[in-house]
């Protein structure tokens, strides 16, 4: 893909689908938040297909789950409880983290102080990539030993014995979750009230506020000056308390979400950079092939406003194509831009191309480009990329900014083999168009890493921000 974009009519970027107007104040918390906590409910999971196990929905051989759930129910008839929680996690096995899993996953490396409470015992959570989690009702993939208290891992469904044992020392495991009538762990109780006392931002998701414990962590967020922000299909107990409320599915509205917050979130940054370099900024984005280089370019030109320059991917540049566009060996260029800083970007792109070492002077003034490009040219934002453009010098040095955007491989793959069959080829030509390009590409680029002074990771969830350190 090849182009030279004004923001103007950069209008055909792919948005992603507009669920509902989240307000600007929503936005603004989470960009602005640096202590953040999100809780989550039954509800998240509900949207992977996992039963809510209360009322109709969570029945089993006619059991409510009032009737096994409990320290005496186990105590009575041990292999019948874990009977339930075989199928249980049979169910658990069988969903997927859904969107709204991994974009919780994806906060956890943005925010420096974060902590995510959920009350889900599925492991939807964990398996969707968070670490920073408390799971509050325990989890069913783990058992804890009756006679000596180790908790262990079960990972194998269905079990090969009910009830399972302890092999070490031959003790009956339970499920290692909190029962009805029981209480939460003092430790972990205290983790959680003091996330909520620090919190700047609480984002409370698909819980019915059924149990105390979500209303009490808001409660006490909300008395610590926290915002509060609740997403749910339904109102619920914790809705009083919200801020604002965003009512819908979490799998759709989270994405979403992300997605404004931390284009936001750049913005500030390649403005707050602008502002320190006079008012104009020359942006490079470079990272591997299939990492949505261009289309960040175009997302990041949209938001900046009329002006902004945008030359993408040098793949196909060449002056014949150039000519076609009109856009060299004309007298006076397109007056929406300037035609020095078209110049640097497009020498820039053909360094990224060819393994030649070229100076970057202008052609008028014969001056290292950096300054021509700052004095009195009409410009303010130039923004480049490809793949190449932090490995050499010249072209490191000449950018004012320097972005570096990675992805999750497996999804730039996906990205690639479908951008070579959007282009005519087939599946098979294209999936070794990509391992040819990948192996020449990944381990160059990735050396490049280490020049940027902002780094973002794409993968299921969207982009995010690794964050400089800041006060927060
Ligand atoms: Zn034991």
């Amino acid at each position: 893909m090849f182009g030279v974009t004004l923001a103007g009519g950069a209008g055909r970027m792919r948005a992603p689908k507009m669920t509902q107007n989240i307000s600007g104040n929503v936005v603004t918390a989470l960009k602005r938040a640096n202590r953040v906590m999100i809780v989550t409910g039954a509800g998240i999971s509900a949207e992977s297909g996992i039963p809510t196990f209360r009322g109709a929905d969570g029945l089993w051989r006619n059991f409510k789950p009032e009737e096994l759930a409990t320290p005496q129910a186990f105590q009575r008839q041990p292999h019948t409880v874990w009977e339930w929680y075989d199928w249980r996690r049979g169910l658990c096995a069988q969903a997927q983290p859904n969107p709204a899993h991994r974009v919780v996953a994806a906060m956890e490396r943005f925010y420096h102080h974060f902590l995510l409470v959920t009350q889900n015992v599925d492991g939807l959570h964990a398996r969707a990539g968070s670490r920073r989690m408390v799971e509050a009702h325990g989890s069913v993939w783990r058992g804890q030993c009756l006679q000596c208290g180790a908790t262990l891992p079960l990972e194998v469904t269905p079990l090969k014995e009910l009830p399972p044992r302890h092999e070490g020392c031959g003790g009956m495991l339970r499920p290692a979750v909190v029962w009805f009538g029981e209480s939460y762990e003092p430790a972990v109780l205290q983790q959680m009230f003091a996330a909520a006392e620090e919190a700047q931002l609480v984002l409370v998701v698909g819980t019915s506020g059924g149990v105390s414990l979500p209303m009490d962590l808001v409660t006490q967020a909300r008395q610590g000056g926290a915002t509060i922000i609740e997403i749910n299909s339904e109102r619920s107990a914790v809705s009083r308390l919200a801020h604002e409320r965003l009512e819908g599915k979490a799998g759709e509205i989270l994405p979403e979400l992300w997605h404004c917050a931390q284009l936001a979130y750049l913005v500030d940054e390649v403005r707050a950079r602008a502002e320190q370099k006079g008012g104009r900024l020359l942006v490079g984005i470079a990272g591997p092939p299939g990492a949505g280089k261009s289309r960040l370019a175009k997302a990041l030109a949209a938001e900046l406003g009329p002006h902004v320059l945008v030359a993408m991917d040098g793949f196909h540049f060449n002056n014949a194509r150039l000519e076609a566009l009109g856009l060299r060996g004309r007298k006076g260029a397109p007056e929406t831009f300037d035609r020095l800083a078209f110049e640097l970007a497009v020498r820039a792109m053909r360094l990224a191309q060819e393994p030649v070492r070229l100076p970057i002077y202008s052609r008028e003034t014969h001056e290292p480009v950096p300054e021509a490009f700052m004095a009195g040219q009409t410009t303010p934002f130039v923004i480049i990329e490809g793949n190449y453009l932090l490995h050499w010098p010249e072209v490191r040095d000449a950018l004012d900014m320097r972005i570096y955007l990675d992805c999750d491989p497996a999804l730039a793959r996906k990205n690639l083999i479908a951008r070579h069959q959007r282009g005519g080829a087939t599946e098979e030509e294209a999936i070794r168009k990509f391992e040819q390009n990948d192996r020449l590409n990944r381990e160059t680029i990735q050396a490049t890493r280490g020049a940027a002074e902002l780094q973002i990771w794409r993968d299921a969830a969207g982009w995010t921000v690794t964050r400089s350190d800041r006060q927060g």
